[in-house]
């Protein structure tokens, strides 16, 4: 036997004596979503009988859910590792443009010296433009993320517990990738630097 067909809650009306038998998953409901018998007497969610389950649902449900959002979250994060593969390319190239050894420098002609330096005189005009349209995106991205948390709601939930632990979870893993992102960056330069001497 299940062991959630154990589990026994009682009406959430004050009024009922009843355990909960049911349970809503309507997407339109307002109403009690665990449910007893004489709830079901005195009409609740008698308009969308289709979305009604037993209790024992409820369990498939959570789990479902936590797989679900699981999947989510590994998804975002391979977007945000491509963000990141992007930028670390990016650097790359800066390097490989505007720095140039002595060496490599005496090993040129004078036709790459000339175009070498002309695109090193023109440096602060990519560096204007390279930082205001980085700063424009990331903050716009950063705006995103905030209004995404604000949606989420997540410090005004009552498992207040449930939701430290995941917010610890999430800054662990933050740490994890911000010591990733460093590490590969030092590997990227330190390719780079192999292929320009
Ligand atoms: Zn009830
Ligand atoms: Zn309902």
């Amino acid at each position: 036997m299940n062991q959630c067909e154990d589990i026994i809650v009682k009406c959430p009306n004050p009024e009922h004596t009843k355990n909960v038998k049911q349970v809503c998953f309507d997407e339109s409901c307002k109403e009690q979503r665990l449910y007893c018998h004489e709830c079901i007497k005195i009409g609740m969610h008698v308009t969308h009988l289709k979305h009604q389950e037993e209790l024992p649902f409820l369990f498939e449900h959570i789990s479902r859910i936590e797989k679900e959002s699981d999947n989510l979250i590994n998804r975002i994060n391979k977007q945000m590792d491509l963000i990141y593969n992007d930028f670390f390319l990016l650097i790359g190239g800066i390097r490989s443009k505007y720095q140039i050894s002595k060496q490599q420098l005496l090993n040129l002609n004078f036709q790459q010296i000339n175009s070498f330096l002309s695109q090193s005189i023109h440096f602060k005009q990519f560096e204007l433009t390279i930082e205001k349209l980085l700063q424009e995106l990331i903050k716009e991205f950063q705006d995103q993320i905030k209004k995404l948390q604000k949606d989420l709601n997540l410090f005004a939930l009552d498992y207040d517990q449930i939701s430290k632990s995941n917010i610890e979870k999430s800054e662990e893993l933050y740490e994890i990738g911000y010591k990733l992102y460093w590490n590969d960056e030092q590997i990227i330069c330190q390719l780079f630097d192999d292929v320009l001497l």
